[in-house]
């Protein structure tokens, strides 16, 4: 059982949607970092969630989806690259690995339980030179109530931010971490027209419909079977975007850059103190560790002097 990933269209093309079913990525993730059940959950559905969204934008770059809690959990990020790599992390209080925040498994214990959790979705554009994108919403609805889950706080955020009338639904267990999003494509007609009185009619259909989804079926089901039960009689045209897969985008490099920006002294210290530095990624688990040699050469001056301007004449 590998991933899978689907874009699709309904009726006339005025419903748009992404479903996607993650096993393989999931169990890597869940391998490389162990969590609290109720964090787990969380983050399975945010990696599920990370894949709709970048499925749904005409966007080249990484999307980073994170979720800063005020409880137990601190901060929890999901990111999905152009090609559908996916990586995810959370840290939660007192002692990360050991005892963190199993009892309160519910999104709002957990996140949200003074009411000032946030979602921040931020699109980070591949070309160099361009500004990120970033959107910021509470998990509370417009009258201040804690929102239940992760997906009503995608559905407030879509219709907020992107007013994109869109509906989706999240679910994860220890196997697959699953998602469907059906939207209202933007553009279908001018508001008032035919046309966009069609496309309200086709959208609120395709939710009709997709609202009867329950939890164990959107776990249980290839996308491919699960449009079938649920648009069967909406002929869906789909597409086959490429699969998502764990992908870490942690390297040396980038590790020498944050070493260098953290400072000499800084770097020194710790070498002082342990003889090495010892970097781990908090996404994938690798370690980079820099000894005497490696952090010389670290603040080595100039490091990439340009051809022709030598200090040696
Ligand atoms: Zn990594």
């Amino acid at each position: 059982m590998s991933d899978s990933l689907l874009k699709f269209m309904l009726g006339d093309g005025h419903v748009r949607g992404v479903a996607v079913r993650l096993h393989d990525s999931w169990q890597e993730m869940r391998r490389r970092r162990r969590h609290g059940a109720g964090v787990q959950e969380l983050l399975g559905e945010m990696s599920a969630a990370s894949v709709l969204l970048a499925g749904s934008l005409k966007f080249d770059g990484t999307l980073v989806l994170q979720i800063h809690g005020d409880g137990p959990l601190r901060l929890a990020v999901a990111e999905c690259q152009p090609d559908f790599g996916l990586r995810a992390t959370a840290t939660s209080g007192a002692g990360d690995d050991d005892a963190p925040a199993d009892a309160a498994a519910d999104f709002t214990q957990l996140a949200n339980p003074h009411g000032a959790g946030r979602c921040v979705i931020t699109l980070d554009p591949r070309q160099p030179g361009q500004q990120p994108y970033q959107g910021i919403v509470a998990l509370n609805d417009a009258d201040g109530h804690a929102l239940r889950d992760l997906s009503a706080v995608l559905r407030q955020y879509l219709d907020q931010s992107e007013q994109i009338p869109s509906w989706l639904m999240l679910a994860a267990d220890q196997e697959h971490a699953c998602g469907l999003l059906v939207q209202r494509m933007p553009d279908a007609g001018g508001q008032g027209s035919g046309e966009a009185a069609r496309a309200d009619e086709d959208f609120a259909r395709a939710v009709h419909l997709a609202s009867t989804l329950q939890r164990d079926e959107l776990l249980g089901l290839e996308p491919q079977e699960l449009l079938r039960r649920l648009f069967w009689e909406e002929q869906a045209r789909v597409f086959t975007p490429p699969q998502p897969r764990f992908h870490c985008t942690c390297s040396k490099q980038r590790v020498t850059q944050m070493l260098r920006m953290l400072g000499r002294e800084e770097v020194e210290s710790v070498l002082a103190e342990r003889g090495e530095v010892d970097v781990r990624c908090e996404f994938c688990g690798a370690g980079y560790a820099f000894d005497l040699v490696d952090a010389a050469q670290l603040f080595r001056e100039p490091v990439d002097q340009p051809p022709g301007s030598s200090r040696s004449q």
